[in-house]
């Protein structure tokens, strides 16, 4: 026979009794069938904030009137259905539930306390109604049943509401069981009887565990857990996409799960079925097809190392430290025997290898409770500072990797922590179970999420998040918009997930938790959004959505989006971006942005600052590892003006030649912005930072192309309009160029610590004498690239290019399987 157990979640509402009803007879007819059952969905809670409104003092006749309505509704639903189903009968009984509730509650409210063998009672009441229910819907049918009462027959000891069964001598008592094997057995979960005959609770949601309890008591071949998903996961699947159905656990495995928290199983589950050698399955009453995972002996062939991970919520860590604990025999047992003798159970424990400190976790609920005995008990050290005072953490969680192949695994616990690093989640206490079947940490609780989200990526979904922020949708931003929606099928294909979760322009804040449609509609979104670009807003949308590796894209040329960069890393945020700013700030602010980056973990990447997509910055930075050393450095480094120069040498003036560029988009809005030099004086700074050279802005020295004696004021038409006037003046300079064979090219150099942009005449055998047509080109004289320059060129503007090397530098921003 099997013994089949219905959690709440299977008993929502008459539909769901019924589909309760259809499986549990299936299996009858297979070979016998006892069923345990839960209270309907939203009973024990209901009752239990009943018990905590009455001993408040608090008016508990809404909900108690609610509570009434839910159960009779549900039998009013039956006996609709069910044409032979008694109402009458299952009224009185509910009436009479009712009626034994109230007294209670009104007990309690005029003590304005609740006793715990009360609530015990109050609390298994829901599974008194519910297995009368079924017994009707049965009866209604025909089916013979009966109900097995749990005080009768399973025997437990400890708390009235948390108690463990003494399996042994409840299975004595079932010894003289006998019942018509025509009947379908039907048993309460969550109820046993102490010693004393009083009724008793198994602990919240200790279902299951009366079900592990009935299947050893009447040596059930098999214990069948039914619920609302298809088995045991390797993270809850409700809260973590991508959740893998496991086939098999063992019976450890399935223990350190549940007892880390997840709640598919009660953790008390696994003692009975695996002393009795008992296989569990775990699957779904709302898709009853599912095969389900069976929890017994054998390990999974198909998931061999680690098995899954899970969190336990809401807790709280103790350290009891100080001098007088080294060599002090017996405090970690007297630690220990505190908690115990208050029946408060420990999650976790560490200690330190010094025997200064022993710490250790559990439930908040807890945790005044706790702090008081060990103040009271430790009184004596506490007074004579042989003891620290006592240090409490709250708002904690545990983080539990489990899986018996850990065992024989190397490097996990890296993997595990390097996951951790990635979304900067801090370890408080971490501790390693002695069978290395588990690894756990302690980390801040309203971390818990991100921190189950990036361990599952890395171990199990092969998968990687990037979370985009993109501020500032000129030409460059919507390109890169329109280059990632491309991308998103492909990339998503190999396992990387690319959302765009907030787009920003100057006025507005567009942000969607299911990622922005990147095809239609954006800038229509954005226009009507209501909020604007603010860090905290961002910073809040990332802890409620859980992302892990959150990405601003700047690709603003603004200065004060530019001096948040280092709040927005402390934040948790990379930053990407081809603005120039940050980077050409002052050395203090320049440094600070890489100090930042380091001791957050997150990149700042900002390749398209020079050179738009070119390698630029990757591979001076590769150089200057390796140990080169930059010896001397000449560019054309803006592609306006390569595409400018390019066009006097086919004998258009200077006016023409800026008009056609920037006609052709390539200048700034305002010409003037390249044509003053400060855009490739900018360029040229950031190159002569890389190369460790601590200058300023102001140490540039920067010849316009403008000549001083030009007025450059007023609107970008008055210049313009103006800029015939010097026409003559770059005739005569390209004339005396080309009497020499030569070219104009506006360049900039570093030399000798010393950074200038200029216009100079080059020969026909010079690199830069080709280079127009808004390509750039880059020539690095270095001590190990000598006497041939490293040289890269290619188009060095443009909103593709850059968008292009904005994209490269998103990804960058993920960390490589391999690198884990
Ligand atoms: P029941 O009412 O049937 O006892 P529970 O709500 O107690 O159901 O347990 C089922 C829930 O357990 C699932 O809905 C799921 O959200 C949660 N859960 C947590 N961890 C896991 C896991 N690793 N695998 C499957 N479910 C899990
Ligand atoms: N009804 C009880 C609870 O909600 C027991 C159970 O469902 O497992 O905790
Ligand atoms: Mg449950």
């Amino acid at each position: 026979m099997k013994v089949l157990k219905f959690g709440g979640s299977s008993l929502a509402d008459s539909k769901r009794y019924l589909t309760v009803k259809d499986i549990s007879l299936a299996s009858h007819q297979e070979g016998g069938a006892a069923v345990v059952l839960s209270a309907p969905k939203g009973v024990t809670n209901a009752l239990s904030l009943l018990c905590e409104q009455a001993s408040a003092g608090k008016d508990f006749g809404e909900l108690y009137a609610k509570l009434g309505m839910t159960l009779n509704g549900i039998a009013d639903d039956l006996a609709a259905t069910l044409p032979a189903f008694r109402r009458a009968r299952l009224a009185s009984f509910i009436d009479t539930v009712l009626i034994e509730l109230k007294q209670h509650l009104e007990g309690i409210k005029l003590l304005q306390c609740a006793p715990e063998q009360i609530v015990a009672k109050i609390l298994s009441l829901g599974e008194y109604v519910s297995v009368n229910l079924f017994s009707e819907i049965l009866a209604s049918l025909g089916q013979k049943n009966h109900i097995i009462d749990p005080v009768s027959y399973i025997v437990a000891e400890g708390d009235y509401l948390d108690s463990i069964a003494d399996v042994a001598v409840s299975k004595a008592r079932f010894a003289d069981f006998i019942y018509d094997k025509q009947e379908t057995l039907i048993m309460p979960g969550f109820v046993a009887a102490n010693a004393e005959g009083e009724k008793v609770t198994l602990g919240r949601n200790g279902s299951d565990y009366s079900a592990a309890i009935l299947a050893a008591c009447l040596d059930a071949d098999c214990c069948e857990i039914w619920t609302d998903v298809d088995g045991v996961y390797n993270a809850d699947p409700n809260q973590v996409e991508g959740a893998v159905l496991l086939d098999k656990l063992t019976y450890q495995e399935a223990m350190e799960l549940s007892y880390f928290g997840a709640k598919v199983l009660h953790p008390k589950t696994i003692g009975p079925i695996a002393q009795h050698h008992i296989p569990c399955l775990i699957r779904n009453t709302l898709n009853p097809s599912a095969p389900g995972t069976l929890i017994g002996k054998e390990s999974s062939e198909i998931w061999t190392s680690v098995k899954g991970i899970s969190h336990l919520d809401d807790m709280t860590m103790f350290n009891v430290a100080g001098p007088g604990m080294k060599g002090m025999v017996g405090m970690a047992s007297r630690v220990f025997e505190v908690m115990s003798n208050a029946n408060i159970s420990i999650s976790l424990i560490t200690q330190s290898s010094s025997e200064y400190s022993i710490s250790f976790c559990i439930h908040s609920k807890d945790a005044d409770k706790a702090q008081n005995l060990l103040e009271d008990a430790f009184a004596l050290e506490l007074a004579n500072n042989l003891l620290d005072p006592i240090e409490v953490r709250h708002e904690l969680a545990i983080v539990t990797l489990v899986g018996d192949g850990m065992r024989h695994s190397k490097g996990l616990a890296a993997k595990f922590f390097t996951s951790l690093a990635q979304a900067r989640v801090n370890n408080v206490a971490i501790a390693q179970g002695s069978s290395e079947r588990s690894i756990s940490t302690v980390i801040e609780r309203h971390r818990a999420k991100e921190a189950v989200k990036v361990v599952h990526q890395n171990f199990f979904s092969n998968s990687h998040s990037i979370d985009v922020f993109l501020v500032g949708c000129g030409n460059v931003g919507k390109e890169l918009l329109q280059q990632m929606a491309r991308q998103q099928p492909l990339l998503a294909d190999r396992g990387i997930s690319l959302k765009v979760f907030g787009i920003a322009n100057s006025k507005k804040l567009l942000l969607n938790p299911q990622g922005i449609d990147l095809q239609n509609g954006w800038a229509e979104s954005l226009a009507g959004a209501d909020s604007t670009f603010s860090l905290d807003r961002l910073q809040e949308f990332v802890q409620q959505n859980s992302l892990v590796n959150p990405v601003i894209v700047d690709c603003t040329s603004n200065e004060h989006i530019a001096s948040q960069y280092v709040d927005l890393m402390s934040a948790g945020f990379h930053v990407v971006t081809p603005n120039k700013k940050a980077n050409t700030c002052d050395i203090a602010y320049y440094k600070k942005l890489r100090a930042t980056a380091q001791q957050t973990n997150r990149q700042f990447l900002y390749e398209t600052t020079v050179g738009a997509g070119l390698p630029v910055i990757d591979n001076l930075q590769k150089l200057i590892f390796a140990g080169d050393e930059l010896k001397r450095f000449e560019g054309i480094l803006s592609g306006s003006l390569s595409y400018v120069f390019g066009k006097l040498d086919e004998g258009l003036s200077l006016s023409e030649a800026t008009a056609v560029a920037k006609e052709s988009g390539f200048t700034e809005p305002d010409p003037r912005d390249d044509l003053s030099g400060m855009d490739v004086a900018r360029k040229l700074l950031i190159m002569a930072r890389e190369a460790d050279l601590e200058l300023e802005l102001s140490d540039i020295e920067i010849e316009s192309v403008l000549p001083s004696s030009f007025d450059d004021s007023g609107t970008i038409e008055d210049f313009l309009t103006n800029l015939p006037k010097i026409d003559d003046h770059y005739r005569q300079l390209i004339d005396k160029a080309r009497a020499e064979n030569k070219v104009l090219r506006y360049v900039g150099t570093i030399e000798k610590g010393h950074c200038r942009v200029a216009l100079k005449a080059v020969a026909s055998d010079h690199p830069l004498y080709s280079i127009k047509d808004g390509e750039n080109a880059l020539a690095i004289h270095s001590h190990y690239y000598q006497p041939i320059p490293y040289v890269i060129r290619g188009y060095g503007a443009g909103a593709t290019v850059t968008a292009a090397g904005v994209f490269a530098d998103v990804l960058r921003t993920m960390p490589w399987k391999q690198d884990i």
